[in-house]
C-alpha cells in the first residue's frame, strides 16, 4: 500500500534525524553507508568564524608545514578563500591514538570536500551527499487558515517548518490563479496533495515537487495536476480536463493584509469628502510590500499622476490595461517601454497621491472601460497540446489515483471529457495496434 510506504518514508526520515543528531565525538562508523565505512574514528566539528580562514581554523590541529599540502589538495575542488562563514568543518581522528586522519569541509548541504592524510601529505575528493526520493500523501480539512492546516498536519510532523512552508508556497503558487488564499478560503474547505521530494540523510529536503493537488473551496473542487511530458522538471499544471491552471492575469498583484475598498460605482471619498465611484480594488498592505505585474505586458506610464501618486500603467494583449497607484517607489529598471512578465515586481506599496494610509489601488481596464478585477472572467493559458493528450491522460489518471489513496479520501469524479479520453485510450490499448 502506498500509504504505508509514505509512512515508512517518514519513519526513514525520522531515522535520518537520529543519525545526524549524534553528539560530536560519538563514533558513527558502521551505521553509515559503505562509502563512509572507514576504520573507527572520532569527530570534532567546528564552524568557520567570521573573517577566519581555513588555515587559521586548522592551525591547532595541523602544523604550518602540512597546511600548504592540505590547502593545495582542497583547492582542487574549491577556493580556500571562498569558504563561507559558518561552514561546518569536521576533523576526523583515529580512535586509538587520536591522530588527525582527515578533514571534511561541507561546501554546501549537498557537497563535501573530504581531505585525507596519507604518508606523503594530503589528498582530496568531492563527496556528494546521498539522497533518497519519497512521496508524501497529505490531506485534511481547513479549520482556520490553510497555513495552519498544513503546518499542523500530523503526516508532516517530521518535516522542518521551512519544508512545510515550502509545501504551502507550492500549493499557493499552483492555485494562485483559481483561489485567493487570503480572501476565499473558508473553514471546512478541504485539501489533499501528493508531493515528491529529495531528502538528505539528515532529513532535510533538497528539492520537492507537487505532483497533484485538490482544493475544495466552498464546495467547488479545484485541481492542479503536474504534466511534465519531457521529464525535464519544466512541466506545468493542468486541471482534470487538461486545461491550464494558469490565467492571463494573477488574481492579485501583492500579498496583502486585507481588502480595504472594493470596486463600486458609488462610495464616500474620505479625503475629497464627496461621493464618487471607486473603479478599482484597494489592498491594505505594509509600506514597501512588493507589487507585481498581474500579466505580461509593456509599461506605458511610470511616474507621478495626480491623485494616483506614483503609479504604473501596463498595456496587455487583447485590449487589457492595469494600473497600480499610490506606490512608494518603483523597481529600478522599470521605465516606460519596459517589458514585464506576469509576477514580476514593478514597485512597492506606499501612500503617495490621495491616500489616507499605505495601500495599493489596483485597476483593470479593457478597451478603456473599467472592470472589477475580482469578478472578471479571465482568459486561460494554453491547454495540454493535442499531440500530448494520450500521455496526459495516462499521467493524469496515475496522479489522480495518488490523491484517492489519501486516508479518508473520496473518489475523484472525472469529467465526461476525461472519461471519454480514458476510454478512447483503453480501446487503442486493447486494439494493440498503436504505440
Ligand atoms: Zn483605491
Amino acid at each position: 500500500m502506498v500509504n504505508q510506504n509514505a509512512r515508512l518514508a517518514l519513519v526513514a526520515a525520522a531515522a535520518g534525524f537520529l543519525v545526524s543528531s549524534c553528539a560530536p565525538g560519538v563514533p558513527e562508523a558502521g551505521r553509515l553507508q559503505a562509502i563512509y565505512a572507514l576504520p573507527s574514528e572520532s569527530f570534532e566539528t567546528l564552524s568557520l568564524g567570521r573573517g577566519q580562514t581555513l588555515g587559521e581554523l586548522l592551525y591547532r590541529a595541523i602544523g604550518a608545514n602540512e597546511q600548504e599540502s592540505l590547502l593545495l589538495a582542497f583547492s582542487q575542488h574549491a577556493s580556500p578563500r571562498r569558504i563561507r562563514q559558518g561552514t561546518e568543518i569536521t576533523l576526523r581522528y583515529t580512535r586509538d591514538n587520536h591522530q588527525l586522519r582527515g578533514v571534511d569541509v561541507a561546501l554546501t548541504p549537498d557537497e563535501t570536500v573530504r581531505l585525507s592524510r596519507d604518508l606523503v601529505g594530503w589528498d582530496s575528493k568531492l563527496v556528494e551527499t546521498p539522497i533518497y526520493i519519497d512521496t508524501l500523501f497529505v490531506g485534511g480539512e481547513i479549520e482556520t487558515v490553510l497555513w495552519n492546516a498544513v503546518v499542523g498536519n500530523s503526516a508532516l510532523q517530521n518535516l522542518t517548518l521551512e519544508d512545510r512552508n515550502t509545501l504551502i508556497d507550492r500549493l499557493d503558487r499552483v492555485f494562485q490563479w483559481q483561489v485567493d488564499f487570503s480572501r476565499q478560503i473558508r473553514v471546512g474547505d478541504t485539501y489533499r496533495f501528493a508531493f515528491e521530494r529529495e531528502v538528505r540523510p539528515d532529513g532535510s529536503m533538497r528539492s520537492g515537487q507537487l505532483l497533484a493537488a485538490e482544493l475544495v473551496n466552498r464546495g467547488t473542487p479545484f485541481y492542479a495536476i503536474l504534466f511534465d511530458p519531457n521529464g525535464d522538471g519544466e512541466g506545468s499544471y493542468f486541471d482534470l480536463e487538461g486545461e491550464s491552471v494558469r490565467r492571463a492575469f494573477l488574481l492579485r498583484p501583492l500579498t496583502y493584509r486585507r481588502i480595504s475598498s472594493l470596486f463600486t460605482n458609488s462610495r464616500y471619498h474620505p479625503i475629497l469628502k464627496t461621493w464618487r465611484s471607486h473603479r478599482g480594488v484597494d489592498y491594505a498592505a505594509n509600506a514597501g510590500t512588493d507589487v507585481m505585474a498581474t500579466s505580461d505586458g509593456v509599461v506605458i506610464h511610470r511616474g507621478l499622476d495626480g491623485a494616483y501618486g506614483n503609479s504604473i500603467e501596463i498595456r496587455h494583449s487583447n485590449g487589457f490595461m492595469t494600473r497600480y497607484a499610490h506606490l512608494r517607489g518603483f523597481r529600478s529598471g522599470i521605465a516606460v517601454g519596459s517589458r514585464v512578465r506576469q509576477g514580476d515586481i514593478i514597485g512597492y506599496v506606499g501612500m503617495t497621491g490621495l491616500a489616507t494610509g499605505n495601500h495599493l489601488h489596483y485597476e483593470m481596464l479593457r478597451g478603456g472601460r473599467h472592470m472589477d478585477p475580482l469578478s472578471v472572467d479571465l482568459p486561460a493559458g494554453d491547454p495540454v497540446p493535442s499531440e500530448d493528450r494520450v500521455q496526459w491522460v495516462q499521467d493524469m489518471s496515475v496522479r489522480v489515483a495518488f490523491l484517492e489513496r489519501i486516508p479518508g479520501s473520496d473518489p475523484i469524479r472525472l469529467t465526461a471529457t476525461s472519461v471519454e479520453q480514458l476510454n478512447e485510450e483503453q480501446k487503442q490499448a486493447q486494439g494493440g495496434g498503436s504505440p
